[in-house]
């Protein structure tokens, strides 16, 4: 539990109870959220509504696991592996870990990206396959994807206690904590990472997937595609793309470099991407709503100027470090804190830390985007629920939570050096404000 005194001042609370009440909740919430869209028109506090009147009512509407849906599943899994390990792509080298470990990956992200839309627009634009019934049986789909991925968080922590991948596998004693947050930082499995393929090649590729089968159930449902719906479907694919482009990014982010594959990351890649992220296309899929001509560009601007900031700003920040800092940042020398750290085998370090640009702005300026993002492909939903918006709500508190946990980490990593740049940039997300 030392990491959990480290980060968290309420150690009980952080470390077991919150972690504890979401092992149970979150998966499912995470059916309910197609139960809302099939069964409550789309109103989800009518949903959770029924679940303290009536919760028989919910449960007899709730779907079940089935053969079928493993079948889907293993057949997207292996796809996905395929894809993986045979498209060709450069190996990439990923930054110390702080036990000293280096992980490797392949990139070839946008090739397997590119054939996955491919592959489900033509098979649903030609009627070879009807991308629609995703949506008809996704219930059954959801409910049993989090069944296997909490088997996989029980069997990666007992893969940690028996056979753990290197220095970085660590089992705190503390069951809860250890389910939750994981125990291995770099499992592999069958040759590959399990980060890289549960987490962009399941994940973040099922989500685009998944958004395009809903946008197919709607135009087969509805006699044809809303611009709300294809505007919140163009911003969120553009945004997956950006993503695989920037894979060798993400690889350097908390997500990969600090947080364990437990149920917060490997569970929520497997369930909780592919339910809360789709929410707002879920939603659209059986209400379509047709934006003004102003409107519907407006949406459209401020997704692709948020993803373009969001890329910007993550690239800002590798070309300093991949360049040592010879670089411009908008037209001018980059102001850099030359930081120094010290990783687990007592070897010291050096890092760069940019201090202007995007960075100058705020310690966590890529939130900021990601959040206007998030409100671009949401609002389309229009205003008669909030169910498109939990995703916004969601992200809002992951990001100003995983902020402050950056935060305390990078003052645990950097000490006097991380002082220094919060001097330089005081604000977290939002400039001049938070
Ligand atoms: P970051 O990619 O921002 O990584 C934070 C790390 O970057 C720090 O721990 C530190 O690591 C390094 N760093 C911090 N400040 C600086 C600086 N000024 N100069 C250079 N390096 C710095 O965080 P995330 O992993 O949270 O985000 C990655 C991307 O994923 C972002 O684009 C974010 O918007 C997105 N995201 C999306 C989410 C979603 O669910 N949609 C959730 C979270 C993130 P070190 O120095 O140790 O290398």
């Amino acid at each position: 539990m030392s990491h959990v005194r480290r980060v968290y001042a309420h150690p009980l609370l952080r470390g077991t109870i919150i972690p504890a009440l979401l092992l149970l909740c979150s998966p499912p919430f995470t059916v309910l959220t197609i139960v809302t869209c099939q069964a409550f028109g789309g109103d989800l506090l009518a949903a959770l509504a029924a679940l303290f009147k009536s919760p028989a009512s919910l449960w007899a509407v709730f779907p079940s696991p089935s053969w079928w849906a493993v079948g889907v599943l293993g057949g997207y899994a292996a796809a996905q592996y395929a894809l993986l390990k045979l498209l060709p792509g450069r190996k990439f080298v990923a930054q110390l870990t702080a036990m000293g470990n280096r992980p490797t990956y392949v990139l070839n992200g946008v090739a397997a990206y590119v054939i996955n839309l491919a592959v489900v627009f033509s098979a649903g634009y030609t009627g070879l396959l009807q991308p629609g019934v995703v949506y008809d049986r996704y219930g059954e789909i959801l409910a049993t994807v989090n069944i296997i991925a909490c088997i996989l968080v029980v069997v990666l922590y007992v893969k940690c206690r028996m056979a753990p991948q290197n220095t970085d596998s660590a089992v705190t004693g503390n069951l809860v904590w250890d389910l939750y947050w994981g125990t291995e930082l770099h499992p592999e499995f069958a040759g590959v990472s399990l980060k890289q393929y549960v987490n962009c090649r399941l994940g973040m590729m099922a989500w685009a997937d998944v958004v395009l089968c809903f946008s197919f159930a709607q135009a087969e449902r509805h006699g044809g595609l809303s611009n709300g719906m294809a505007v919140s479907t163009a911003i969120q694919l553009l945004y997956i793309y950006k993503f695989f482009v920037w894979e060798a990014g993400y690889f350097n982010s908390i997500d990969i470099t600090h947080d364990k594959f437990g149920f917060l990351i490997c569970w929520g890649c497997l369930c909780w991407v592919p339910s809360v992220y789709t929410l707002p296309s879920m939603y659209m899929a059986s209400r379509p709503m047709d934006l003004s001509v102003v409107a519907a560009a407006s949406v459209l601007a401020l997704g692709v100027a948020s993803v373009a900031a969001n890329y910007d700003a993550d690239g800002q920040r590798q070309r300093v470090r991949a360049t040592n800092g010879k670089t411009t940042v908008w037209g001018k020398p980059p102001v850099l804190v030359h930081a120094k750290y010290t990783t687990g085998d007592g070897k010291q370090h050096n890092n760069l830390l940019l201090a202007s640009g995007w960075w100058g702005r705020a310690r966590h300026v890529n939130y900021l985007s990601e959040l206007m993002l998030a409100l671009a492909w949401s609002l389309p939903g229009g205003f008669e629920h909030v169910t498109p918006y939990v995703y916004v709500v969601f992200l809002t508190v992951l990001l100003v939570d995983r902020a402050e946990r950056d935060d305390l980490r990078c003052r645990a990593k950097y000490g006097a050096y991380w002082t220094d740049y919060c001097a330089r940039v005081p604000y977290s997300i939002v400039p001049y404000v938070y």
